[in-house]
């Protein structure tokens, strides 16, 4: 592993730079790439933004959004330029098999890579790290990244405090995750005072529901959630023929799960959907409860202790019980 602050030499000519971050981004991922694109282009390098697959409308505003290319969409044009990059920067996952085909592309690469992230466990494939788990954010990172290890907080100009901003609103839970320190404050205060428009991102992420998406949210509540009082867990379980029935795309399933979890004394809450190649959990815990251990352990994932994702190959239902049957080894945690 390479000094962080050799990038900085690195940096100071332009450069072929590539950036990627996980399949199926969030606020966080697209938050984080686009703020360092933004960033970025301002010193003269030529620079691409490349997502393993498609992400959610309510991102598709950010600035210089129609930059970015779907690795699936143009696969040939995303390999070329990851071929030929310098440098790579791998944004929000830390083991390549969170960007799919693109994994093994990057890997091969000869550019230099750098990982800017905060999940457990990264992988060894990068020659620069910018890592803790610490950051609430990503886009907390390529700030303190950009601030502080390259010194040019004055490039953090309004679209880069856009981005940033959005990456930190939507990984923190709109601030009041436990990683939300007064450090993170001030750096949001600061992106607000470089023109981040704090109520007007809120407005462009959260308030931007179709009316199937809303409906959708109303049926799941009404008449999909299970809740287990024995194990303070609750459950929503969704399939395939009701995705289609409401018309629901990628990220409006986003935000499901924290409802669950606001019920009192919920410690877990999962989300179980039937996508079209294989069932998918998203399951979110309060406190110690690791849920990130159950997806490791179970279901082919991992994630955060408080957020966390996995699959299976298995039937719906079958995927239900499994988890269902897991539970009672987690009692005693659930229960404190
Ligand atoms: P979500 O439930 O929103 O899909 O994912 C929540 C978090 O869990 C993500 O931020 C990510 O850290 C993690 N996660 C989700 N799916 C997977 C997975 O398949 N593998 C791993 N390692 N982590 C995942
Ligand atoms: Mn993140």
């Amino acid at each position: 592993m390479q000094e962080l602050t050799t990038l900085k030499e690195l940096l100071a000519h332009p450069r072929h730079i590539v950036i990627t971050t996980h399949h199926k981004p969030d606020g966080d991922a697209m938050g984080s790439s686009l703020g360092l694109y933004n960033f970025l282009i301002q010193k003269g390098h030529h620079v691409k933004v490349i997502t393993p697959t498609d992400y959610p409308i309510f991102l598709h505003w950010l600035p210089n959004n129609p930059e970015v290319i779907i690795f699936t969409e143009k696969g040939e044009e995303s390999k070329k330029l990851v071929q030929e990059a310098d440098l790579i920067f791998c944004l929000d996952f830390n083991t390549l098999s969170r960007i799919n085909e693109l994994g093994e592309i990057v890997r091969e690469a000869k550019a230099k890579k750098v990982m800017i992230d905060h999940h457990l466990e990264p992988e060894d494939f990068d020659d620069f790290r910018h890592w803790t788990i610490n950051a609430c954010a990503t886009a907390q990172l390529v700030y303190d990244f950009i601030a502080n290890v390259l010194q040019e907080p004055q490039l953090i100009n309004k679209d880069v405090a856009t981005c940033l901003y959005t990456g930190i609103m939507t990984d923190s839970g709109s601030f009041r995750f436990p990683t939300t320190t007064p450090e993170v404050h001030h750096i949001v205060a600061d992106l607000i005072s470089r023109g981040a428009e704090n109520w007007k991102i809120h407005q462009l992420v959260y308030d931007n529901f179709s009316e199937n998406r809303l409906r959708f949210l109303g049926h799941c509540l009404l008449n999909k959630l299970e809740v287990h009082a024995e194990f303070n867990t609750a459950i929503i379980v969704v399939s395939q023929r009701e995705l289609q029935e409401y018309g629901i795309s990628t990220g409006d399933t986003e935000g499901l799960v924290n409802y669950a979890l606001t019920i009192n004394g919920i410690r877990l809450a999962a989300l179980i959907i039937e996508r079209t190649d294989k069932v998918k959990l998203s399951l979110r815990s309060t406190g110690d409860f690791p849920a990130n251990e159950i997806c490791k352990k179970y279901f082919n994932g991992g994630g955060h202790r408080n957020a966390a994702g996995g699959q299976s190959d298995r039937k719906l239902l079958e995927v239900v019980s499994d988890f269902k049957a897991i539970l009672p080894e987690y009692k005693s945690l659930l229960l404190v």
